[in-house]
């Protein structure tokens, strides 16, 4: 096989290993597709360590062909086309949080009989869980499915945070996330969707996409005072905040909600943040929530649920994947996701089908 090897930083090589062969409850997948996530470029950038031995493999936004079977596995079969749950949410099963469906937030997250897991959708085979395939109806394409992870993180905030027909909702940020969670909020129901990026490009592309109604391009500009002037001076019932990073945006985000009303963060922030707890705890009564990647709500898979809802035709994620490379162009696709002001990218995927 063509594994995709991370040795740290910018440093991604692709080299030839001996194929895994699948354990007992394990499939070999053929990967098709998987897209490059923002969590995916925390190391590229220098930002983070990696927890894994160098080198390591990565890719956990992934869908291909099931080409092997461990033993005891028959709800699958090989050639069944599958979307791939993220491998490192995979809970422990026995703690509290995960026998309420909450697997998520297990404190073992990732780990299985003491060793850490991970999908490599970058890599061109991957061993996983057969518990972790779900097979793609005939209309789902290995591209789309890719985003699955995407879709299922933006169902999971709107599980958390309701919407409503007669509500604001307010989307900070127009990236992959942004994306994706506005799609899933108006097929929820959300009545008015607003969006706030800094690239008019791909806020078209959000409205064209059905992600957002109207959007706000926020390049020097106020946007908390545009949300304002949308909303009759009163602010959003909902703010999502999908940005994260360094930025104090939390802040912002309460000052854009109207009284009453919800702030739900779903970008991961490297910082603490500063809250006025009395301008926006007391005298706005906001209610706080956070949005942690998914597993399931009410007892139902959120990455299934997603998979419903594309099958359905319910959620368009064609336009939100503006470029694909092949694997051996790995190193040229982490550069245009990693600056997407000047390759305009929204998603970036390695789609393992071109040469
Ligand atoms: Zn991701
Ligand atoms: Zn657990």
């Amino acid at each position: 096989m063509k594994a995709a090897l991370f040795y740290g930083g910018k440093d991604i090589r692709i080299e030839e290993r001996p194929t895994p062969n699948p354990g007992p409850g394990e499939v070999l997948v053929e990967i098709r597709s998987a897209g490059i996530c923002g969590s995916d470029l925390h190391n590229y950038r220098g930002n983070r360590q990696s927890v894994w031995e160098n080198p390591w493999e990565q890719g956990h936004e992934l869908s291909g062909v099931v080409s092997g079977l461990g033993d005891g596995v028959n709800n699958l079969s090989v050639g069944d086309r599958v979307g791939i749950e993220a491998e490192h949410l995979i809970g422990c099963g026995s703690c509290v949080q995960c026998r309420r469906g909450d697997y998520h937030i297990c404190s073992r997250r990732g780990m299985v009989n003491g060793s850490r897991h991970a999908s490599h959708g970058f890599s061109s085979h991957d061993v996983t869980f057969a518990s972790n395939c779900f097979v793609l109806p005939d209309g789902v394409g290995f591209d789309q499915a890719a985003l699955l992870d995407c879709y299922a993180c933006g169902i999971h905030a709107v599980n958390r945070t309701a919407v409503t027909p007669t509500d604001t909702t307010v989307i900070v940020g127009a990236g992959a996330i942004a994306m994706t969670l506005g799609q899933v909020a108006k097929a929820y129901g959300a009545g008015r969707v607003i969006m706030v990026g800094t690239r008019v490009e791909t806020l078209e592309v959000a409205v064209r996409s059905g992600a957002a109604d109207e959007f706000i391009v926020n390049v020097c500009n106020d946007p908390v005072q545009d949300v304002l002037n949308l909303t009759g001076a009163t602010g959003a019932e909902v703010v999502f905040e999908t940005v994260g990073g360094e930025s104090q945006i939390i802040s912002q985000c309460m000052q854009m909600a109207g009284r009453g009303g919800t702030v739900s963060v779903v970008g991961l922030f490297t910082k603490p943040q500063i809250i006025d707890s009395q301008e926006y705890g007391m005298a706005k009564e906001l209610r706080l929530t956070w949005s942690n990647s998914y597993s399931s709500w009410k007892g139902v898979s959120e990455y299934k649920s997603a998979i419903d809802m594309l099958g359905d035709g319910l959620l368009d994620a064609n336009p939100i994947i503006t470029h694909r490379f092949p694997q051996r162009n790995i190193s040229e696709a982490f550069a245009a996701a990693s600056d997407k002001k000047s390759s305009g990218a929204i998603r970036v995927i390695i789609d393992h089908c071109l040469p």
